[in-house]
């Protein structure tokens, strides 16, 4: 093994980095432009400008990973990844715009305008079993997630270790090819995602793959290849494992990808959706938690396609209502008061969706601010739909509520009056408002389970700036 090391070490180029791991050569294939038909126009002009003059330094480098999975779909790449084989200092000396980030595995973030390239040496895997199939603990968990992979490596290792055949390509800008270790040009063509060596060993490495299955075959209409898809069901307990802010991130992503209500029901397919959100398997199950949140995906996929901005903290609170809604109702029923018991419900949702997901704390208020304007939405008499109207979160409110009509939980009736009264005169309003009256009789036939505001909420209208 030694001296299979020490081979490695002095068989490389004088500028490629030291490997430590271990991986056996596959032979590439150079696809040229003739047949890809990318040319260097079709990339940004921070890409090409960080490969060339990385080039031109006397290395190798390739755009890599998702921008050159998407260039050959056709679609537009969302950012740059470049990898290379100078070092992060060599890049550093290159380009004067350039910093270095990241202490566990140092990248460069190279800059042009605004534009931010960034740009990484190859890696190589730190293998999880050596050769004898002995699992190294150093490097992994004892269920054999990675716990480092930060070693510098080939450019086949590079590809070796990242997830799919399709994000393992590397487009050269300046000759114009893709270089190729493991087929992925094929399974772009046949859209075939498809995990790259034994996929049991690479899903327990990082369970997160899992989700990425899901959501890059969504995203890019891909079939997950047999082999990829068979071990899901029977790992996805190992999600639980992974650090709650990386599932945050990954799942942020899945959500807002556009095609969030596809990955949700094939997460839900898969039996991945457990322990995701806590209890969105209990949610789906129920007829209208099901109905809700489908139609609340359907529409941030309408608006991520639309290029609208779309707000977590609100995608979060539909994601969350009717745990609240649960939580709520069981509150009042045990003599509770309708605020007061509110409240207490979000913050015993909120509290479980920190730890377990750790939804960032910067979306507790957005959140809890949609929440609680809900029952504000009852009171249609005297000043209170024009205190509610000044709001300044009433739109993301008024959009909440209605979902809730158009899920069945909520009188239709109440959003076609909040929609008229937005777009009547004053003289209009006026006459549209409910005698005080009316809003008793409403209050006394509507019972327990949809509890109806009697006092205005008092929401924090500081604290509406920190969504997004
Ligand atoms: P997107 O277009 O949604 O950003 P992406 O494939 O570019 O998709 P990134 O998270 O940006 O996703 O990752 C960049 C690249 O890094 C991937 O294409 C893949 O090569 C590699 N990669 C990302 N996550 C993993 C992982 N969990 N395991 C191995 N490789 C990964
Ligand atoms: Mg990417």
């Amino acid at each position: 093994m030694i001296r299979k090391f020490l081979h490695r070490v002095f068989s490389r180029t004088p500028t490629a980095p030291v490997s430590a791991s271990r991986s056996s050569s596959t032979e590439v294939h150079v696809i040229s432009r003739k047949q890809h038909g990318i040319t260097r126009d079709h990339i940004n002009p921070c890409a090409l400008k960080v490969t060339s003059g990385l080039q031109e330094a006397g290395y190798s480098a390739f755009v890599v990973g998702g921008a050159a999975r998407d260039l050959l779909l056709g679609l537009e790449p969302k950012d740059y990844d470049v990898a290379t084989n100078a070092t992060p200092e060599e890049v550093r000396a290159v380009f004067r715009r350039s910093r270095i980030i990241g202490r566990r595995f140092r990248l460069v973030h190279v800059m042009c305008g605004a534009e931010t390239v960034e740009v990484s040496t190859f890696r190589g895997s730190t293998s999880v079993d050596d050769d004898d199939g002995v699992m190294d603990r150093t490097h992994a968990d004892e269920h054999g997630r990675l716990l480092r992979d930060n070693v510098f490596g080939s450019q086949e290792e590079d590809a070796k270790r990242r997830d799919f055949t399709v994000n393992a390509l590397f487009f050269d800008p300046v000759k114009e090819e893709i270089w190729d270790y493991l087929n992925g040009y094929d399974d772009i063509k046949a859209k075939r995602l498809r995990i790259i060596g034994d996929p049991l060993r690479r899903y327990r490495e990082d369970p997160v793959r899992m989700l990425r299955a899901v959501r890059l075959a969504a995203k890019l209409d891909m079939q997950i290849d047999t082999d990829t898809a068979a071990p899901i069901g029977d790992l996805a307990h190992l999600l639980q494992n992974v650090p709650p802010s990386r599932l945050f991130d990954e799942m942020l992503k899945l959500l807002l990808s556009g095609y969030a209500l596809a990955c949700v029901v094939d997460l839900r397919t898969r039996g991945l959706h457990h322990g995701l959100l806590p209890m969105l398997d209990i949610i789906l199950e129920q007829p209208l938690g099901e109905r809700f949140i489908s139609l609340a995906l359907k529409k941030t996929d309408e608006r991520v396609h639309q290029e609208k901005p779309v707000s977590p903290g609100f995608l979060f609170a539909a994601l969350l209502w009717h745990e609240v809604l649960a939580a709520w109702n069981i509150r009042q029923t045990a003599g509770e008061k309708l605020m007061p018991a509110l409240h207490q419900a979000m913050s015993d949702v909120l509290a479980v969706q920190n730890k377990k997901l750790a939804i960032p704390r910067r979306y507790d208020a957005i959140m809890q601010e949609i929440w609680t304007m809900q029952p504000r939405f009852i009171g249609r008499s005297g000043r209170r739909p024009f205190r509610l109207l000044e709001h300044p979160r009433f739109r993301a409110a008024y959009d909440f509520m209605l979902l809730r009509c158009e899920s069945g939980e909520v009188d239709m009736e109440l959003g076609k009056w909040w929609e008229a009264f937005q777009r009547a005169s004053s003289d209009e309003r006026a006459a549209m408002l409910l005698k005080d009256e009316t809003q008793k009789k409403r209050r006394k036939s509507r019972g327990r389970h949809k509890p109806i505001a009697d006092e205005p909420v008092n929401t924090d209208s500081s604290s509406a700036d920190m969504v997004k």
